[in-house]
């Protein structure tokens, strides 16, 4: 702003000196003419006076500062000191010559391009007709000029500098108050009154903008506290990736430590499809990418965020999505798992009714189909059974009243149904221990009793034996069920409570492999424990340890049931 007030101010100085020039120039221009002109018309007269007495022999006598012509009253030159007269042409038609013939005096003024010369003439008619004519060269303006430039430059120059200061030192003087301005506060602001409407708009733009910031500021708040309790993450980013916000939960989910304010949104996840997902919604397009580590898969959804029909950046939604996907990968290995069980018992009915059907079967051997027919469904049965069994616990519904259960009762009447299968394979089965009563769901307690009894008479050794044991310790009521049968190789104990999986197929002993999961699933619904100790070739225990009850009770009985 000094600057250009400075330069203002020079520029007007400037302006108004050349003007001046100029205006001077032309004053003193005419005033030179007017001069001229009326010297020469007193020395017209002067030698008027002289011709009229001598004639030619005035003239010759006179010095030759101007130029002197005599004209005859017929325009003939009579005598010029700067010319041959004879050589003259006739001067009647001049303009001076032409109004001293018929008014007495005449003037006239001719400029000379090559000379840049300007001739002005003065004529007087003299009492005989005839005309003394006086001429005089006045400088023209340009020559008047050309011959004071160097004062005038000299003048000029010394202006400009005067102007120069002055506009420096007045330009600052104006500006120095504006240069003081408080701003921030500009209600005490005391400058130049042109400005008051300015500082007062200031002021309510300030008043404004505070109330915008306090509003702003408290509308983050209430969005950060929103988005702090949120177990989904949420991460909103710029057109040029940079995040603008954040929440805990996205930091946990996208594996960062801190909230990079300001930074790009790479700087939370570096992995290749979090970064195609992020640049596929700032190219305005949704997208939906899983994240899968050894322990987690998270899913991230990025909408892109339109401003005035523009994408202005993006909306990441973060999910722990680890349990959904373990139970989609569970459900597609089950139903796999299933559709293979069940094929194999169905392949067997086909093949055996197909052989039937011919009608070439001996009726001896009729009976043996038949009992292959009758197998078959029983395993088939079972395997629906079990698989309905598993899907109710999975669903977690109301599966029976809870009630008090005897466990000592519950395993008394397992081994009762398992006696027969137990005498067929010379097994022994016994029940030791004390009652112990827990609050839990009769009919889930026993299917996990009969499951593991059933196992531990189908994995043993003719002549082996069963031992269930049911006794209340520190940490609740527990029932252990120990065999001395083939036992389980150590890699696969922890292995044995999946679905459908078998150690060794071949001595599965017929079972769906359905009958651990189904004692994991029947514990965890009733908040009990399962544990399994084993070691191949010599036996199996396992117990599953029910939670404490406030009510339980254990009564001493060393009854055996074999
Ligand atoms: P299955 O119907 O095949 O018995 P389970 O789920 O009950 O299915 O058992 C899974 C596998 O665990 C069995 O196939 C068997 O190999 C092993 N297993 C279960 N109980 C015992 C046990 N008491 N002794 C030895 N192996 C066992």
């Amino acid at each position: 702003m000094t600057k250009r007030i400075f330069r203002s101010i020079l520029g007007v100085t400037l302006v108004v000196l050349a003007a001046s020039l100029v205006l001077v120039t032309g004053v003193l221009h005419g005033y030179f003419e007017d001069q001229v002109g009326r010297e020469l018309a007193a020395r017209a007269a002067y030698i008027a006076r002289g011709v009229e007495q001598s004639g030619t022999e005035y003239l010759k006598d006179l010095p030759g500062e101007s130029r002197i012509t005599w004209v005859d009253s017929d325009g003939t030159v009579l005598w010029d000191n700067q010319e041959n007269p004879a050589a003259m042409d006739n001067h009647a038609q001049r303009q001076e010559i032409r109004q001293a013939l018929l008014a007495g005096t005449g003037t006239a003024a001719r400029y000379s391009d090559t000379l840049a010369q300007k001739t002005l003439y003065y004529a007087l008619r003299l009492s005989d007709g005839s005309v003394v004519r006086v001429a005089d060269t006045q400088y023209t303006v340009w020559a008047m000029v050309l011959q004071a430039a160097q004062p005038v430059a000299l003048m000029m120059l010394l202006a400009a500098v005067l102007a120069l200061a002055l506009a420096s030192r007045v330009s600052k003087q104006l500006v120095a108050p504006i240069n003081q301005l408080d701003l921030d506060a500009p209600e005490t602001a005391e400058c130049y009154e042109e400005l008051s409407p300015l500082l007062g708009k200031i002021r309510s733009q300030q008043r404004q903008i505070r109330r915008q910031m306090e509003d702003l500021r408290q509308r983050q708040e209430e969005f950060a506290a929103l988005t702090e309790t949120m177990s989904e993450g949420f991460v909103a980013v710029d057109q040029e990736t940079r995040v603008l916000a954040c929440n805990p939960a996205a930091l946990r989910l996208l594996g960062a430590q801190a909230a990079p304010e300001g930074e790009s949104v790479y700087a939370l996840n570096r992995e290749a499809p979090f970064r195609r997902c992020v640049e596929q919604a700032l190219a305005g397009r949704r997208c939906e990418v899983l994240l899968e580590s050894e322990d987690s898969c998270r899913q991230v959804i990025a909408s892109p965020a339109r401003r005035e029909g523009q994408t202005a950046g993006a909306v990441l939604m973060v999910l722990d999505v680890t349990e959904k996907e373990r139970r989609d990968a569970l459900r597609r290995e089950f139903t796999a798992n299933v559709s293979h069980e069940l094929k194999t018992p169905l392949t067997s009915i086909l093949g055996t009714a197909e052989i039937l059907k011919t009608g070439m079967v001996a009726p001896a051997d009729v009976e043996h189909f038949a009992g292959n027919i009758h197998r078959q469904t029983q395993r088939l049965i079972s395997l629906v059974n079990d698989i309905i069994r598993l899907s109710r616990l999975d669903e977690g519904g109301d599966l029976g009243p809870w009630e008090s259960v005897d466990l000592h009762a519950a395993a008394r009447r397992v081994l009762d149904r398992l006696t027969d299968a137990a005498q067929g394979k010379g097994v022994a089965l016994t029940l030791t221990g004390g009652g112990a009563v827990v609050r839990s769901v009769p009919r889930i307690v026993e299917e996990i009793l009969y499951n593991l009894c059933d196992n531990a008479v189908v994995y043993n050794h003719p002549g082996g034996s069963v031992t269930v044991t049911v006794e209340n310790g520190s940490d609740g009521a527990r029932v252990s069920v120990t065999d001395t049968g083939v036992g389980i190789p150590r890699e696969a104990q922890s292995r044995v409570f999946e679905r459908f999986y078998r150690v060794d197929k071949s001595h599965s002993g017929g079972g769906t492999g359905l009958g651990l999961s189904i004692v994991k699933h029947g514990a965890a619904y009733l908040g009990a424990r399962v544990d399994l100790e084993s070691r191949e070739g010599r036996g199996s225990t396992f117990t599953v340890t029910f939670p404490p009850e406030r009510d339980g009770t254990c009564v001493p009985d060393d009854s055996v049931v074999s």
